[in-house]
């Protein structure tokens, strides 16, 4: 029998900085979570003795590989690609691949470790995973992006497979890098079969994926905001980002009542006080998805908006915030700025958009905050419905997918009051998050035994 004599947070940590030097953004997404496990296992002897949180925050396997392709110059280029399977207790690895200069292992863990309590929060029988690369596909033509992403996959199909690990889109990887992928695997294995998610209609795809890590993300918002008998109708809504989640938050945000004032990229932020309505946000998705510009021709087009280059949209007057850009692009002095100016709600279409301090500032305020692994779980919910209809060799319509990841938002904020909710009206959802998505997995981890 194992000495019941439990490690305490302090050790635990320190032997995860220990194992993981360097990787701060793994150990930040790490710590985050630590806190709240730490405080739910105290009385449960089973999940100690069985080293849940420590075998979850050990990825079961990191393949790392060169990724060689050649640009339309004739140079040859070398690229690092990677897939961390953070853990499949609950079904196979599923989550997206990125493609960014910024991309590193300790950023794949990080979102692998992440994914693993998202996917488990949806419900559905998914596991942790996360991939990508250093490639930076901004300035590349199609035929380089195409090259590269053939040459990615011709290595990333021995490790997946629609039992095994399905990845799917994220920064970098969208409708056209899914469809060179997804053809490259098919010509290698020549098999047919749901491998990766985020697929075009006409070839597998489902209806509602581009629209659901946005549309989720304001769903979430508006679970919350409901909770507290309050809703979006009337308030203005602060969007960082301008790619496929923000775009979409920024849709439903308008449909629901809403006012966005502002989207961002990483080359600064754009401040319309006129409200980005629905015309201006398709302008905006054509500006990024087909002529791949850049936010700032926004404030060329539309003449009221303003351009602040190289800042953040955080200091912007605002009831409503959702950071949809990238990890830690909200700081603590910009959560300040934001509690200061009235910020009622936060919802992160990112994945880990606030750092530590930052979300310390909205704790203490005791602010709505909806952490990315509930807020923007509707991504890869669907992701998982494309997998089920893939399966099945059906596909399900439009109306039936917007119910579904309705629902689905629902049940995540449901189980996040479920863990979180401390009394007197206020709920802690990076705790019920991280409770709720942790429980699932250690259950089944449980199960196993020491495997
Ligand atoms: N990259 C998205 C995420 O962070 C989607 C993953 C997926 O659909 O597998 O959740």
């Amino acid at each position: 029998m194992a000495v019941s004599d439990h490690v305490d947070i302090e050790k635990f940590m320190e032997g995860v900085k220990k194992r993981n030097p360097g990787q701060t953004e793994f150990i930040q997404a790490v710590q985050e979570v630590a806190q709240d496990i730490f405080e739910f296992i105290d009385d449960k002897e089973e999940y100690h003795e069985a080293q849940i949180l420590r075998r979850i925050a050990e990825p079961d396997r990191v393949v790392s590989f060169r990724v060689c392709w050649e640009d339309d110059n004739h140079n040859i280029r070398v690229q690092r690609g990677w897939r961390v399977q953070n853990n499949n207790a609950i079904g196979p690895y599923k989550g997206g691949i990125r493609f960014h200069s910024s991309v590193n292992e300790s950023v794949l863990k990080f979102l692998a470790f992440e994914q693993t309590f998202k996917n488990s929060l949806t419900g559905l029988p998914m596991g942790g995973g996360k991939g990508g690369s250093n490639f930076n596909p901004k300035g590349k033509s199609d035929s380089e992006v195409m090259r590269f992403c053939q040459s990615f996959m011709t290595e990333l199909y021995r490790h997946i497979g629609p039992d095994t690990d399905v990845p799917a889109g994220d920064i970098g990887v969208g409708g056209r890098e899914i469809g060179y992928m997804f053809g490259q695997y098919k010509r290698i294995t020549n098999r047919w079969e749901g491998v990766l998610t985020g697929k075009a209609i006409e070839y597998g795809g489902s209806q509602m994926r581009p629209e659901a890590t946005g549309y989720g993300a304001v769903y979430f918002l508006r679970n919350m905001l409901n909770h507290k008998d309050d809703g979006i109708e009337g308030k203005t809504a602060v969007i960082s980002g301008s790619g496929n989640v923000a775009t979409h938050a920024a849709e439903m945000m308008t449909k629901l009542g809403g006012k966005v004032v502002t989207l961002s990229d990483s080359d600064g932020f754009i401040h319309d006080p006129d409200g980005i309505d629905q015309d201006k946000i398709d302008w905006v998705k054509d500006l990024k998805n087909n002529r791949r510009g850049r936010i700032s021709e926004y404030a060329d087009e539309f003449s009221n908006a303003t351009f602040y280059e190289g800042e953040r949209p955080w200091h912007v007057e605002c009831d409503l915030a959702l950071p949809c850009a990238t990890q830690n692009e909200l700081n603590e002095d910009e959560a300040k700025a934001l509690v200061d100016n009235g910020c009622i709600a936060v919802s992160e279409g990112a994945n880990m958009p606030t750092t530590l301090d930052g979300v310390k500032v909205f704790h203490d305020a005791k602010i709505m905050y909806g952490p990315g692994k509930a807020a923007n779980a509707g991504g890869v919910a669907v992701s998982g419905l494309e997998m089920s209809q893939n399966a099945e060799r059906i596909s399900w319509n439009q109306d039936r997918l917007g119910d579904m990841l309705t629902e689905l938002m629902e049940g995540i904020h449901g189980k996040c009051v479920e863990y979180g909710d401390q009394g007197e009206g206020y709920v802690d959802y990076v705790k019920g998050a991280n409770i709720a998505g942790f429980k699932k997995v250690a259950d089944a981890m449980l199960a196993f035994g020491v495997v």
